[in-house]
């Protein structure tokens, strides 16, 4: 159901006019219009666009600080700025000053990865933005300390990374780093940013190519370090530096091609690679592929509300459903892009997925607050605890609980999530004028038409309100165009100049375009209708989900928080629900208005106290809904997959309570439909595990239900599905049991043992053998014709027996000395008929 992506030649669109509103020459000189994509065959000398030869740019970067957040965003700011980001160095010792690598000359130290780039990427913005002297000072201790760290070969930052990748150089941590270089710049100026960027690029362009982005998350991620070089170009024709940026596109994963990796954070930030190098390629199918890679993803695992993808670490075949998560470094690393090719494109289509994942899945990866963060987020998640969910998701342990002390890349990683976005909201035009890209309260001062700075406030309660007020002011009458983003979801947009309506017909995923002779005090009133719409999930078992303009709706919940560790400071949190969340709608997808009304509708953002904090949602749905009594939580401790809709239940009709998803950290966003008709689908219980699995012992990494799960290994030595493992106990006797409800009859068992031998310590066992529970005794079973116990690697080791009718089955081990052991699957079978 989403909207495809549209086939518009960027090269051949660069001003497609739709409806040029006849050039509607009024007693004023107005002229609306509607363009697909702004213009690029103007030149705007005020601002850093693109320089030949490379594609010419439709839109600027404005410098930072010449766009001032207002309203709830100023706020979501300052809270960031009190907050985790604004204290890391309190809590992080990935940020702890003393000794650390980022800042001694020789490049010793601690933490020479990519953590502290990943904080000072965001947090020096965070300070710019804000204008707040404290962070900004300790920021610039950070800055000084990198440009202090130059050799003179041209290498920066930390030597351990220069032999990181088998020996070899990792310029992955420097790529994030030169983000900051890249922020403080645009916001002072100061020069030395250009030469030590010169002299780097000048090193990598020595580096022989065999060396060069050799392997690991630098071949993958090679996307990030092209934009920067691109970003210097523009500012200092350095031709030579074009080279560089043939090299790094050569060396980096082919994202042209195919998607090259599936891990969620991977995918977020390098799906974009062949959209920044067809900038310099200028051959459209390196654009079209970063449109093709998002549809790719979002078209098999983000079938789904909130704007993201299913990647509880990597995407894995099947697990597409709404439980599955997305990491907050992916939201932020998606919404950069976005904003990225926003920029190179032109598309409107980039801003309207930004603010999908702003508005609606970004905010609840942390507490209101922003003193925790959790490592996924997922469109249906009906708890927030601590507990193992994995394989349900794939990586064991907490993932969903809010802790400022751990989920070490996203912890620093979420930094620049709302100070980009504060900087994005407003471009330059590259005939002069302005753009409103991203839409929030704020103040924009730039250069227009002649030169002229003009400045543009903008009022507006959107996402929630229809409105947004635009007030002009001037030292002298200005000529330039102003564009407008009309959003995917709208249609019947207008504009007003002074009261006066334009004439031009806006369309969704276009700008309405207003170029004239602009005054001091001029006012536009931009007005984006926003009606309910119901989106069905086929891919997703036909589950629908309400919207109403750039919001998406979730079952407000009731939630009780406690803290479960941290520090009195810095405490680390969960979220319990306190009502129930197994509802379905009573809905009719192609009319949501029959059974959905707006209850409560603000117009305004919360400007002040914890603007997404579920008690401050700005609007409210009344929805007719009723409990599906079967839908619970699965085994790994997720609302269950999603069954067929619509679902037949005969509960009664209640009115349930929706907010927008952003202020939902308890939530249900993908609804089943229900229904009383016969037809409807029955829900089937999730069938309860076939065993409930114990051990003598289970290393804190690992998970003892993992010997049961149904994912069967490729070998011994998979690290890809999770495993029981005894580490780290050596030579020692050991077991597993599986206990049933009532007594079975088995007469066959096999294990598949888990062997570490190149990586770490676990070996199969010495010996193992089966013992079952007759009374409290435990006895040996009677291996069928003396059948042995095998300690094969890399397959199922199966021993057959005379039958046992019992309630406990137990497989014990002797270690071999001096090394560990582990199970990867182990099945008991049924006596044969
Ligand atoms: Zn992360």
């Amino acid at each position: 159901m989403r909207l495809a992506t549209p086939a518009v030649s960027l090269l051949a669109a660069m001003a497609i006019v739709l409806a040029a509103g006849a050039a509607c020459l009024a007693a004023d000189d107005t002229q609306a219009s509607v363009a697909l994509r702004p213009k690029t065959d103007a030149r705007n000398a005020f601002y850093s666009f693109n320089r030949e030869p490379l594609a010419p740019s439709p839109f600027a970067r404005l410098p930072i600080g010449a766009i001032k957040p207002h309203g709830w965003l100023r706020r979501s700011l300052e809270i960031e700025a009190d907050g985790m980001t604004g204290h890391l160095t309190e809590i992080s010792k990935w940020c702890k000053a003393e000794g650390n690598a980022w800042l001694s000359p020789d490049g010793k130290g601690h933490s020479p990865w990519e953590e502290l780039p990943y904080w000072l990427k965001g947090f020096g913005d965070l300070g710019y933005v804000l204008g707040n002297e404290r962070i900004t000072a300790e920021a610039r201790k950070w800055i000084e300390g990198i440009l202090a760290s130059q050799r003179e070969d041209g290498w920066f930052g930390p030597r351990a990374n220069l032999t990181n990748v088998g020996g070899k150089p990792d310029v992955w941590p420097n790529m994030v780093a030169l983000n900051a270089l890249q922020s403080y710049y645009e916001f002072t100026g100061d020069k030395r940013v250009l030469a030590l960027m010169t002299k780097y690029f000048r090193w990598q362009q020595s580096v022989p190519e065999a060396d060069f982005i050799s392997g690991s998350w630098q071949k993958i991620r090679g996307g990030d370090n092209l934009e920067s070089i691109y970003w210097l170009y523009n500012r200092t024709g350095d031709a030579w530096l074009l080279d560089v940026a043939k090299k790094v596109h050569a060396r980096t994963a082919n994202w042209t091609d195919d998607v090259a990796n599936w891990h969620g954070v991977n995918i977020s930030q390098s799906f974009r690679e062949p959209g920044v190098f067809f900038m310099q390629a200028k051959e459209e199918r390196f654009l079209k592929a970063a449109y093709r890679n998002y549809d790719t993803v979002i078209g098999i695992y983000g079938q789904v509300p909130g704007g993201g993808f299913g990647a509880d670490e990597n995407c894995r075949q099947g697990y597409v459903d709404p439980h599955q998560g997305t990491e907050t470094c992916t939201w932020v690393e998606f919404m950069h892009s976005f904003q990225m090719l926003t920029r190179i494109s032109g598309d409107p289509l980039w801003a309207d997925r930004c603010e999908e994942v702003a508005f609606n899945s970004f905010p609840c990866s942390q507490t209101p607050d922003q003193k925790g963060l959790h490592y996924l987020t997922a469109p249906n998640q009906a708890v927030l605890d601590t507990q193992n969910h994995s394989p349900g998701v794939q990586n064991r342990g907490n993932m969903f609980g809010y802790d400022p002390h751990s989920f070490r890349c996203c912890q620093h990683n979420v930094s620049h999530g709302w100070p980009y976005y504060a900087e994005e909201m407003w471009l330059a035009t590259a005939d002069g004028g302005l753009a409103a890209s991203l839409y929030a309260p704020s103040e924009v001062s730039a250069k227009v038409g002649d030169g002229t700075t003009v400045r543009i406030a903008e009022a507006t309660g959107y996402p929630v309100d229809e409105t947004v007020t635009l007030a002009v002011s001037t030292p002298k009458a200005v000529r330039f165009p102003l564009y407008l983003r009309i959003p995917r979801w709208c249609t019947g947009a207008k504009a007003a100049v002074n009261g006066k309506e334009t004439a031009a017909q806006a369309k969704p995923l276009a700008y309405l375009v207003i170029d004239r002779t602009w005054a001091d005090d001029d006012k536009v009133v931009l007005t984006l209708p926003m009606p309910l719409a119901a989106t069905v999930w086929e891919k997703n078992k036909n589950a629908v989900s309400i919207s109403r303009g750039p919001l998406t709706f979730a079952l407000k919940i009731g939630e009780k928080w406690s803290r479960y560790g941290g520090t009195d400071t810095w405490p680390a949190v969960e979220v319990q629900p306190t009502t129930p969340w197994n509802y379905g709608l009573e809905v009719d997808a192609k009319a949501p208005n029959a059974s959905i009304q707006v209850a409560a509708n603000k117009k305004k953002m919360p400007d002040a106290g914890l603007p997404f904090a579920q008690e401050a949602a700005p609007i409210e749905l009344t929805a007719k809904a009723r409990k599906i009594p079967e839908w619970g939580l699965d085994r790994h401790g997720l609302a269950a997959v999603l069954q067929m809709s619509p679902v037949f239940t005969e509960q009664p009709v209640e009115t349930v309570t929706l907010i927008p998803m952003g202020w939902a950290r308890l939530r249900i966003s993908a609804f089943p439909t229900a229904s009383i008709a016969a037809g409807a689908n029955k829900w089937t219980e999730t069938p309860a595990p076939a065993y409930t699995a114990t051990a003598s012992y289970c290393h804190a990494g690992d998970a003892v239900e993992a010997i049961s799960d149904g994912l069967l290994p490729k070998n011994s030595n998979d690290h890809t599905i999770p495993r029981l493992t005894w580490w780290d106990h050596k030579g020692t006797t050991e077991w597993v049991a599986y206990k049933f409800p009532k007594p079975r009859t088995l007469s066959w068992s096999d294990v598949y043992w888990f062997d570490d031998t190149g990586k770490g310590s676990c070996r199969v066992p010495a010996s193992w053998q089966l013992l079952y529970k007759d009374s409290d005794a435990w006895k040996p079973v009677t291996p069928a014709g003396g059948a042995a116990y095998g300690t094969a690697k890399d397959t199922f080791n199966k021993v057959a027996f005379a039958p046992v009718t019992t309630s406990e089955l137990r497989l014990e081990v002797k270690l071999q000395p001096d090394v560990s052991g582990g199970i990867l699957e182990w099945r008991v079978g049924p006596a044969e008929k």
